[in-house]
This record gives C-alpha cells, sequence and structure tokens, in this order.
C-alpha cells in the first residue's frame, strides 16, 4: 500500500524524538557532561538524538583518537625538563609526505651530534595524521595529540608547528591516553633495566680484561 513507508519512517523519527527526552530525564540532562552517560551514547545502547550540539557539547574522544602529533619531555624533582626527542630523525625519515624537520647541532669540541633537538618543525597543513612517526619513535617521545580545534586565521604565520608548539609534558599526555601511557612507562623502565644489565655486562667483561692483562 502506498504511503506505508513513509509512515514507518516518520515514526522511527517520532520514537527518537520521545526517546531523546526519556533519555535526557534518565541522565538528568546531563547527558554530554557525565563518563557514565557518555560510555552509553557510544556505545550500541545509545538511545534518543545522536547529534550533538557542537561546539557547546563535545565527546568524549576515544583514547586511540590521533591529530597533530606532540613532543613528550618530562618533568624532573629539581624542576627542570627533559626532552625525550633525542633527534635521531625516525620520525623525519618515515614521515609519508615529509612534514617533519629537525635542526640538529653538533656538539663544537667533539664535533658529534648533541642528542637534543635545537628546533623540531612539523607543517600541521601537511600531516595527514597517520601516526607513523609516533609508531616509529624508538624513544617514546612522539605522540598523537587530541586536540582537533587548531583552526587559525592565517595559516602561513600559524600552522608550522615548532618545538615551543609542539612540547607537551608527559602528565598531559597521561592525562589523553592513559593506556598508552602506562605502557610506555613500562617500556621505558624495560628499556633502561636493560641497559643498565648491558652496561654491568660490559663494566664486568672490562675489569675481567684488565685483570688478566695484570697477571
Ligand atoms: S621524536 Fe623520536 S623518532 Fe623523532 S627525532 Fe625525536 S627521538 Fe627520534
Ligand atoms: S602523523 Fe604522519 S604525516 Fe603527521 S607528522 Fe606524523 S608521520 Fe608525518
Amino acid at each position: 500500500m502506498y504511503g506505508v513507508g513513509i509512515v514507518k519512517g516518520l515514526g522511527v523519527t517520532l520514537k527518537h524524538f520521545i526517546a531523546t527526552y526519556v533519555d535526557d530525564l534518565r541522565w538528568l540532562g546531563h547527558r554530554y557532561y557525565n563518563p557514565e552517560a557518555f560510555a552509553v551514547r557510544q556505545s550500541p545502547k545509545a538511545r534518543g538524538i545522536f547529534t550533538v550540539q557542537y561546539p557547546e557539547e563535545k565527546l568524549t574522544l576515544p583514547e586511540e583518537f590521533r591529530y597533530i602529533p606532540f613532543l613528550i619531555y618530562d618533568e624532573l624533582e629539581d624542576g627542570t625538563r627533559q626532552d625525550r626527542c633525542v633527534s635521531c630523525g625516525i620520525c623525519a625519515k618515515v614521515c609519508p609526505p615529509q612534514c617533519i624537520w629537525i635542526v640538529r647541532l653538533d656538539d663544537p669540541e667533539t664535533g658529534r651530534p648533541i642528542p637534543d633537538p635545537a628546533d623540531f618543525f612539523i607543517d600541521v597543513d601537511i600531516c595527514m595524521n597517520c601516526g607513523l612517526c609516533s609508531e616509529y619513535c624508538p624513544f617514546e617521545a612522539i605522540r598523537m595529540d587530541h586536540d582537533y580545534e587548531i583552526s587559525t586565521y592565517d595559516r602561513f604565520a600559524e600552522n608550522i608547528y615548532d618545538k615551543e608548539k609542539l612540547d607537551r609534558p608527559a602528565s598531559y599526555y597521561a592525562s589523553i591516553r592513559p593506556r598508552n601511557y602506562a605502557f610506555d612507562e613500562a617500556t621505558i623502565v624495560e628499556k633502561k633495566a636493560k641497559k643498565a644489565a648491558s652496561e654491568a655486562a660490559r663494566k664486568q667483561r672490562a675489569a675481567e680484561k684488565s685483570q688478566r692483562t695484570n697477571e
């Protein structure tokens, strides 16, 4: 019969319309501002209207959401900060659109590269948010940010991020990616233990060699 489909469709719309108010009552108007409500709204159990009144209302981003990368520094006990990046250049090498460039300096006395970038740039207009830089960094130093609100009126002046703009403390990383942060911390502890063990073994070998030489 003509029109049945339309009536059915309007029924679905009406169902969602009513469910929206029921859902609002269920969460007492806080369905966008309550972690428990967020979890339900982002699951198949969500009921009612699905649109979000952005920018007044924002849904929580999943932990693995990625946008522009940022550089992590550790806050030390004496109040100073230590960059994790050692300017190895691997991220710049693997970046598919080649939008990372790093300024490295050499030690004037030894002539060897200083393991700390003098500057670090990412052209965020070119970055395609693939996350490869983060995947390949061997020092847990570059990770993907959640901040997607980066529009500007002057992209030529604002959208080449330098080190100052890219730097974030490890606590920020922990706040947006708690599981990834915990995994990285465990990896860092493991790497440090391996390095300490290998250093101890090297010293032991050196001591044995010197003892043999003296005999
Ligand atoms: S962010 Fe990581 S991969 Fe890139 S230069 Fe620094 S240490 Fe190397
Ligand atoms: S996210 Fe991808 S495109 Fe963006 S800087 Fe990293 S590797 Fe390059």
